[in-house]
């Protein structure tokens, strides 16, 4: 019997259940288990066939690691926040389980993310005999997936990556973030960061702007930001010079944004308040609306890829590889709006090349270490189709 373990019942935990619940043959029991039972519930009324639910803090390894053994998965799927990452991989190596999430670690009093906290665990895994795929979302996820097909089919290196990801759907709120309200606050407002020629360069947050036509939307201006993918991927891709990540923002999000800021409700340390310790940006979380909750209203489309320049055989070339989902499409097959849609497919067919083998290894991998064709293959039939154009230069 195959059986995963789902934790976190938010927008991305209900796509991954749902799309699990999907591929019967593969996933064969699954649990989804989170912080707040009810969720949980809620998410289980509308799977296609029953699931075990189950209340469990992630934080709490002992918590995690009883669940575990109670219900014994082959592998467990984080899709709480960054903040459990070390706690959940602790657990899986405690138990001998598999691992996977979708974002990478980031400790709650400091807006800082990155790799070194779960690349760390590299040998203790690889002692277990145990894989720990790190980022199979979207992006990071799918972007890293990009980057390693056209690695291996269409270049002899690659030497410019810009990772493109455009949100063009109205949701309707004034001020709304697509996943959790925390995490994406503590990702915009950080500085800027892009890598050239060996070394990571600093820009104030969202200062470095540009248009670009993307396809099935049309002109929208992207702001360069930081994104964990780019962490690996100056590892991982061959002959890179440049690397950059690019995200488009509505003007309403960006004003919102600004005043949240100077007002200070973005704040991640703690304040005292009537008697009370509480962290501002908490609070903002509790009163904005949850990611899972957008969907109903929502319409437009995502378009989210990689355009890539290198060499092949001596010859210049520009590829670009992208995805474009549309939110009501999404809503209808899962109730769900397209950034959670988005990051819980890849999230799926990650755990999905896992339990049958196709990937494997003993370790902590990122996705472009893996072969890429299976899950590009896999993006197609589960509801991700991509395109690849070659791009004149
Ligand atoms: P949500 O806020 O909608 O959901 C998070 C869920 O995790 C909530 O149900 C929450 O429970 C639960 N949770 C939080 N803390 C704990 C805990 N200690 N123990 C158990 N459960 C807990 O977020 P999203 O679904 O939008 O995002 C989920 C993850 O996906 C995040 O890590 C996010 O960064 C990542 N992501 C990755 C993307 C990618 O492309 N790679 C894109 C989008 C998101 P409760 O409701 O009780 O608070």
């Amino acid at each position: 019997m195959k059986r995963v373990l789902v934790i976190g019942a938010g927008g991305v935990g209900n796509v991954v259940t749902q799309k699990c619940a999907q591929v019967p043959e593969i996933f064969e029991e699954i649990c989804l288990a989170s912080r707040t039972l009810e969720k949980c519930e809620n998410i289980a009324r509308n799977t296609k066939r029953p699931i075990k639910t189950e209340k469990v803090d992630a934080d709490n390894i002992s918590e995690v690691v009883e669940l575990i053994r109670e219900f014994k998965p082959d592998l467990v799927m984080n899709v709480a926040l960054p903040y459990q990452d070390l706690s959940l991989m602790d657990a899986c190596l405690e138990t001998g389980v598999h691992y996977l999430d979708t974002a990478n670690y980031e400790p709650i009093d400091e807006a800082k993310f990155c790799y070194k906290w779960q690349w760390d665990y590299q040998e203790r895994f690889r002692e277990k005999g145990l894989m720990a795929l790190l980022g199979s979302g979207f992006d990071p996820g799918v972007t890293n997936v990009f980057c390693a097909y056209a690695m291996k089919h269409y270049f002899d290196e690659i030497n410019f990556i810009d990772i493109m990801d455009c949100n063009a759907g109205l949701h309707g709120h004034a001020f709304a973030t697509n996943f959790n309200p925390e995490i994406n606050i503590r990702e915009i407002t950080q500085r800027g960061k892009f890598w050239e020629n060996g070394e990571w360069i600093e820009t104030d947050p969202l200062s470095v702007r540009k248009e670009f036509d993307f396809p099935e939307i049309g002109f929208r201006e992207m702001y360069l930001m930081y994104h964990e993918e780019l962490e690996s991927l100056v590892f991982n891709i061959k002959g890179l010079k440049r690397i950059r990540f690019w995200m488009t923002f509505g003007k309403e999000y960006l004003k919102h944004l600004d005043v949240l800021r100077n007002v200070g409700m973005t704040r991640i340390d703690s304040i005292d308040f009537e008697g009370k310790k509480i962290v501002p940006l908490k609070f903002l979380k509790a009163v904005l609306p949850e990611p899972s909750s957008l969907g109903e209203t929502y319409t437009g489309k995502t378009n989210i890829g990689c355009m890539m320049e290198g060499t092949k055989d001596g010859e210049k070339k520009k590829v670009y590889i992208y995805n474009v989902c549309d939110h009501a499409e999404c809503f209808k097959e899962v109730k769900s709006q397209a950034i959670s849609y988005t990051t819980g497919v890849p999230a799926m067919i990650g755990a999905m090349l896992i339990m049958t083998g196709v990937w494997k290894g003993e370790g902590v991998y990122n996705m472009e270490q893996l072969d890429p064709d299976p899950f590009m293959e896999k993006l197609n039939v589960y509801g991700l189709p991509w395109v690849m154009k070659d791009i004149k230069i």
